[in-house]
């Protein structure tokens, strides 16, 4: 199988060609770890996980790379605030470690919750500041950098096709318009490889370098640790498209600065989750994480098939009624495979192997097929789960056809579909139902029977099913 991906860097559809025949290096920006994912960002690792699946569908073995930012990125991409980790510690009355902790542990339940599969690596900044001394040295070597208060500067106008990922031209480029720019730079989009203290004089992060004291900018944190682990030229580096203009393009730069040669082959983007017209964003708050989506009686899933539900390249609007259908048409889903499986008995297993589908003939063929040919352009998971819903339903084919079908496009889609599913539940809100229910109790001894049913009826919203026994009353998740 041959897959055309979007190439942010020519702006055009590419039959994707690693540059070993067998093997992927994937690199993708993890999170800043200073508070709980919301539900926009994780929108952007389904993606990448569904990119990834399908590279190890068409038969690749993926080595995927992905950081933890846990200094340096500042609350504003272009070098100006403070650091976003410093400020949750002082706003939560905790260090910056325990921080990156708590939010690190966070981010990876969350994402094994969405059946994201693991990175091959997981790299946290904090672990790799000689790297990325050793890469801010060699950037300095070849004359690209220059110092000012203190702060170690990329200097972009040594830098020939900077800003091309961008499409911009240098006036265009979006810093200064926002934000005051640093009078240490010597052109507006320069931007800092290391910090020392005397830009920041409360940061508690701090590392000795050639210098000064101080810590790295957040662009080079993922050039130094996507060259460790993947070399200096690889094949795909991703993000949300929010990093084209500064994040990724520095980075460009100043990788490219040091080995003088072209560094990643393929950079794709994932388009914004988007809440009533606006972007979601951590910093201005208000945010829907993951658990908050389970805590109103959803599965991680269904956020899940709400992502699959949109082209990876287009807006995604986000909404109730978004997550309400997803979750219905999960269910039916998962219903009607769980029927599959019960016809087939035993041979669910058997049917499970990769090679199955490849046997296939007639009209199973044709869906197989046409389920492959979507994903093959450009990741069409809409059209692939379209296949999928008709595949359940086509009585032309055997229970055992639909199931092996099921389960084989269940490798990309990633929705867990041959499994009973019970709903995971917060420890806060399992709190939340049994309070609910003590107060159900409590308003039956006193025959406010109204007042017991409306208790009822606001947990069954929530998902969640009451028997009442004579021993009292048991609940479920739906
Ligand atoms: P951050 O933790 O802020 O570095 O962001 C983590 C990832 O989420 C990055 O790849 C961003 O591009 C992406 N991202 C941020 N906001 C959104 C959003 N509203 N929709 C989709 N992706 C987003
Ligand atoms: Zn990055």
């Amino acid at each position: 199988m041959t897959l055309q991906l979007f190439n942010t860097l020519d702006r055009e559809l590419q039959t994707f060609k690693p540059i070993s025949p067998e093997e992927v290096g994937l690199y993708t920006c993890g999170p800043t770890v200073y508070n709980y994912a919301h539900i926009g960002n994780l929108r952007t690792y389904v993606f990448e996980d569904i990119l990834r699946r399908a590279l190890e569908y068409a038969g690749y073995r993926v080595v995927h790379v992905m950081n933890v930012t846990d200094v340096g990125h500042l609350t504003d991409d272009a070098d100006e605030g403070e650091d976003k980790m410093e400020k949750s510690a002082r706003e939560q009355g905790r260090s910056v470690w325990e921080i990156a902790e708590f939010y690190t542990e966070a981010f990876f339940s969350d994402i094994e919750r969405l059946n994201i599969e693991m990175p091959t690596v997981v790299c946290r900044a904090t672990d790799h500041i000689q790297d990325m001394i050793a890469l801010i040295r060699r950037i300095e070597s070849k004359g690209y950098t220059y110092i000012a208060g203190g702060n170690v500067y990329f200097d972009v106008s040594k830098f020939d096709g900077y800003g091309k990922l961008a499409l911009l031209e240098r006036q265009q480029l979006q810093h200064g318009a926002r934000i005051e720019v640093d009078p240490n730079k010597r052109n507006p989009q320069d931007f800092v490889l290391w910090f020392t203290e005397g830009k920041f004089k409360n940061q508690t992060m701090v590392w000795d370098s050639p210098w000064g004291r101080g810590y790295p900018g957040w662009h080079i944190e993922c050039s130094a640790m996507s060259m460790k682990y993947l070399g200096e030229r690889f094949d795909i580096h991703t993000g949300g498209v929010d990093h084209i203009p500064v994040h990724h393009t520095n980075e460009i730069a100043q990788s490219e600065a040091a080995t003088g040669a072209k560094w990643v082959n393929y950079w794709i983007h994932g388009e914004f989750l988007v809440m009533s017209g606006d972007k979601m964003s951590k910093s201005t708050g208000g945010f829907v994480t993951l658990s908050s989506l389970e805590a109103e009686g959803y599965h991680a899933l269904d956020y899940r098939y709400a992502c699959l539900g949109g082209h990876y390249r287009s807006q995604l609007q986000f909404g109730p009624e978004i997550i309400a259908s997803a979750r219905s048409a999960r269910r039916r889903l998962s219903d009607a495979v769980q029927a599959l499986r019960a016809e087939v008995g035993d041979a669910d297993e058997r049917l499970a192997q990769p090679t199955v589908v490849d046997r296939l003939n007639g009209a199973a063929a044709e869906w197989r097929d046409a389920f492959r040919a979507h994903l093959a352009a450009d990741l069409g998971l809409p059209q692939c789960l379209a296949v999928l819903r008709q595949v359940v339903k086509d009585d032309r084919l055997s229970a055992e056809e639909r199931l092996a079908l099921v389960f084989d496009m269940d490798r990309v889609l990633g929705l867990r579909l041959g499994e009973r599913l019970e709903r995971a539940l917060s420890a806060e809100t399992v709190a939340q139902i049994e309070a609910l229910i003590a107060e159900r109790a409590e308003a039956r001894k006193a025959r406010d029977f109204a007042r017991a049913d409306r208790i009822r009826d606001e947990l069954a919203e929530r998902g969640i099913i009451l028997e009442d026994r004579p021993d009292g009353t048991r609940w479920k998740p739906a």
